[in-house]
């Protein structure tokens, strides 16, 4: 695209509206900002409150241990779990890492084969791509055009060596929430283990381990506005006790499944976004849920050739994964710049990839390409969304006016009949 054609579309004319500062952040998908009454939590415990939380012999460290005992319950109280069912780690791949190899292990003397499904996240993927290499079988299930995966698919995948089902409870990338209620019952029926990654749902929708019959949970800091490098997994104690093999070694911490020296400011500030989301997850929740209608109502209603990705009624009220078709993903995400979101393509080394969840939609690489997945958190704004909208309609109608495709669609061409040369 030549450079001044880029000028022009990233220039704004108009003047920004009341409160809003650019660049504008809407990928919470990716990360949240850390709120600031979860800062505050955490100061005393990167100052004053030093003390190792395994420091049995004095007050340093039973101060910290108080503090990561306090946390535990935060955190387990979100997910309807016990306090000693919380292991702590360093983040959710660490937790995806834990649990999925952790059951491998244990059990394999019971079975040798896992499931999951296409669309989860690289921390399941790349956990059980290498369980693969070590003699395990997985079944990687496919899922249905809007993004869920169907339960007939995962009963028919389910043999006499079957350990373990791990499938997220809702996509980092297309914002559909899974039927874990059904996926869980069907796996305790079949006495199979059930984890989920439920990076994206904890703290933003409902979840409890009972009623949603999860045997493994794995969460994270970062995306409930909680600090980075701190996360957890839930471990189910009864009906099923489950039992892990520790991948890290030494001391014995968090009941021998996890060593390490407890990260105690991360683990409190943790614990204090927890509570903070029990609070707030019903009135954000719903506030999230407008804001994103908002803004799809918007783009729908100016621009044609637009579609939505993923199931919109099973969906986390923050996530609007759309595609402008007909517009080339790079030109459009170059002349929204000011905003931050995340495209339908994952940048791996040189070349431009369609992500691999868009493409387990069915989405053709042009489509994925041009699609935009948007993060409402909590502190985005109404005046935000709309400058986020009004901006993507002004970009997309100019690259579209100097695109041939868009001008034979519109022109009533099937360009599925076109036979392009070859060069
Ligand atoms: C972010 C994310 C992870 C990884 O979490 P970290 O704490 O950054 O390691 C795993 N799964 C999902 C669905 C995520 O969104």
């Amino acid at each position: 695209m030549p450079e001044s054609i880029g000028m022009n579309i990233t220039q704004s004319t108009k003047p920004l509206p009341e409160g809003v500062k650019l660049p504008i952040y809407m990928d919470n998908h990716a990360t949240t900002p850390l709120d600031p009454r979860v800062l505050e939590a955490m100061m005393p415990y990167l100052t004053g409150i030093f003390g190792n939380a395994a420091s049995r012999n004095h007050s340093f460290g039973w101060e910290a241990e108080q503090a990561v005992d306090k946390a535990r319950e935060q955190i387990a109280k979100l997910i309807g779990c016990t306090a000693k069912e919380i292991i702590f780690t360093s983040g959710a791949t660490e937790s995806d890492n834990l649990a999925i190899k952790g059951v491998a292990e244990m059990y394999k003397e019971k079975g040798n084969h896992i499931i999951t499904q296409v669309t989860e996240h690289k921390a399941v993927l790349d956990t059980c791509k290498k369980l693969e290499k070590q003699g395990f079988r997985v079944t990687y299930l496919p899922v249905q055009a809007d993004g869920l995966v169907d339960i007939e698919d995962l009963k028919r995948a389910i043999d006499d060596q079957t350990i373990l089902v791990s499938i997220m409870y809702a996509s980092n990338e297309i914002g559909v929430i899974q039927p874990v209620k059904e996926i869980g019952a069907l796996c305790h029926e079949k006495g199979i283990i059930f984890h989920t990654d439920a990076v994206q749902a904890v703290g933003k929708i409902p979840v409890n381990v009972q009623t949603d019959n999860i045997d493994l949970l794995s969460l994270s800091g970062h995306k409930l506005y909680g600090p980075k490098g701190v996360g957890a997994l839930y471990v189910r104690r009864r009906n099923p006790r489950v039992q892990l093999t520790e991948q890290i070694n030494g001391g014995g911490h968090e009941r021998g499944m996890r060593s390490g020296t407890l990260n105690v400011p991360g683990i409190v500030g943790l614990g204090a976004a927890c509570e903070i989301c029990m609070n707030e997850m019903e009135a954000e929740g719903k506030r999230e849920f407008e804001l994103r209608e908002y803004l799809k109502n918007k783009l729908e209603t100016a621009l044609d050739y637009t579609q939505v990705n993923g199931n919109m009624e099973h969906h986390l009220p923050g996530n609007l994964n759309m595609s402008f078709v007909y517009v080339e993903g790079e030109s459009l995400l170059m002349g929204i710049n000011d905003i931050a979101v995340s495209s339908g393509s994952a940048c791996t080394s040189a070349t431009l990839e369609p992500s691999y969840v868009l493409k387990a939609l069915g989405l053709g690489d042009d489509v994925a390409h041009s699609s935009i997945r948007f993060g409402l958190g909590r502190f985005n704004t109404k005046a935000e969304v709309d400058y986020v909208a009004d901006k993507l309609i002004d970009v997309v109608q100019k690259l579209r006016e100097l695109s041939p495709l868009y001008e034979m669609v519109k022109e009533g061409i099937d360009l599925t009949k076109i036979e392009w040369a070859a060069h």
